[in-house]
């Protein structure tokens, strides 16, 4: 089925302000409530939101196969298991609906009401019902990074590292939309001079900038994907914000990986771009030396060139830009993770998430984490305030950002933005 709705020279018929994130070639998909209290699925065109559900009702997407309530739900698991012709066949009819030549809805002002909302109207929902979580630990620079902190310079990188798509189970049920505000959590940690633990609020609360995707129904318990085809089962990807808290980390992590310094809270941006909207900004993937194990080698192995930055906006409303980086800096492609995820036998399905692990590029200016950027703690990193930072502090909001250009075409991500909350106060019996 060709793709029509990568055309870099299609107009829509929708306001798109310059530089926005969603032109009509993106066509993201989300889940919001709208003015009338209603949960819908929609997409966005500049800053108009469209119900789905409504459009389908209204006859739409007439001559697709589609179930009637498809768009009425409050997840997008549904569709999303329907598949990659299905999701193309939607899009293409959208991309149709709204090109600037087509007069259908454009000149039908009853529908437009019912269909087109502003942003302030809406609230935007998680969008999937994430079954279950995993988080790799992909970036070369960020494993040797913590690696050269924690362990030895020498033998930053562990000797699996080369070989192995590295990640581990998270939790879904923490897992948040763009604009929930976190506590700090509190926990187990052990002070550099004290000989026994000590309980008390995280004082290395950390964001890791990471990239997520969203994979559909791919395979029966012990069927594996072979990594040529895994691309097929990812609907999209989000921005991804991993929040850590790092002193609960390393108390905790050994001998089976991270858990409470983890699972306190993750946030993602709320608009999943399909994997069809990035096509045109494929680049090659990082050369891998040594080649992996056959069922890893990948015979177009592309990623994405995707800008991602994050900034830090403290509570006098000052924002600094902290660090930028790309997705294209990861080591192991998403079809890698995929195809590694199932070797075993392990069944993925549809509103599973995966995520990148944090993506830090070649020099300190684009690191992923407080941890590096203030290197374990000895720096600071300094803010346009005059204020400085080696972690996250209360009241502090963190905004990962993330788009992609080419030809003058910008595809973006939105935002995925935190605001960190003190830790939690029970609430005192009167
Ligand atoms: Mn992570």
């Amino acid at each position: 089925m060709p793709l029509k709705t990568n055309d870099p020279n299609k107009k829509t018929w929708i306001p798109v302000p310059m530089d926005s994130d969603f032109p009509i070639q993106n066509i993201p998909f989300g889940v919001f409530l709208t003015r009338d209290d209603i949960i819908t699925i929609g997409t966005r065109i500049g800053g108009t939101a469209i119900d789905l559900g409504a459009l389908h009702q209204l006859g739409y997407f007439e001559g697709i196969p589609l179930t009637d309530d498809i768009f009425l739900q409050d997840t997008l698991n549904d569709f999303i298991s329907d598949g990659k012709k299905t999701w193309r066949l939607v899009r293409n009819r959208i991309s149709e609906i709204f090109d600037i030549k087509n007069e259908t809805l454009q000149n039908n002002e009853e529908h437009r009401k019912i269909v087109l909302f502003t942003l302030d109207e809406i609230e935007m929902q998680l969008p999937v019902q994430i079954g279950d979580y995993t988080d790799f630990y992909s970036s070369k620079e960020h494993a040797t990074n913590v690696g050269t902190m924690f362990r030895d310079p020498e033998n930053a990188l562990l000797p699996n590292w080369l070989h192995i798509p590295v990640g581990y189970h998270g939790r879904s049920s923490s897992i948040v939309t763009s604009g929930t505000p976190v506590r700090r959590p509190m926990g187990q940690t052990m002070p550099a001079d004290a000989d026994s633990p000590v309980f008390g609020p995280s004082k290395l609360v950390d964001f890791e900038l990471e990239m997520a995707f969203i994979t559909t129904d791919a395979n029966a318990l012990g069927e594996p994907i072979p990594v040529d085809e895994a691309e097929d089962y990812i609907f999209g990807m989000v921005l991804f914000n991993d929040w850590s808290a790092r002193d609960i980390q390393k108390w905790e992590y050994v001998p089976l990986g991270p858990f409470l310094s983890k699972n306190f809270a993750s946030t993602m941006s709320p608009w999943i771009v399909t994997m069809d909207a990035l096509i045109p900004f494929k680049v090659e993937s990082t050369k891998q030396d040594p080649e992996p194990l056959p069922y890893l080698r990948q015979k177009d192995k592309k990623t994405y060139d995707i800008h991602l930055e994050v900034a830090l906006v403290t509570e006098n409303g000052t924002s600094t830009t902290i660090t930028k980086s790309n997705f294209k800096y990861m080591y192991w492609t998403m079809a890698q993770q995929l195809a590694h995820h199932t070797i075993n036998g392990c069944s993925v399905n549809s509103g599973d998430m995966m995520g990148s692990g944090t993506i830090s590029g070649p020099t300190p200016e684009s690191y992923g984490s407080m941890l590096e950027l203030s290197w374990g703690g000895k720096n600071n990193v300094a803010l346009n305030d005059g204020s400085t930072r080696k972690f996250i502090e209360d009241n502090d909001t963190v905004i990962i950002k993330g788009f992609c250009k080419k030809d003058g075409v910008r595809i973006g991500f939105g935002e995925a933005a935190t605001k960190i909350l003190p830790v939690y106060q029970p609430k005192k019996n009167k």
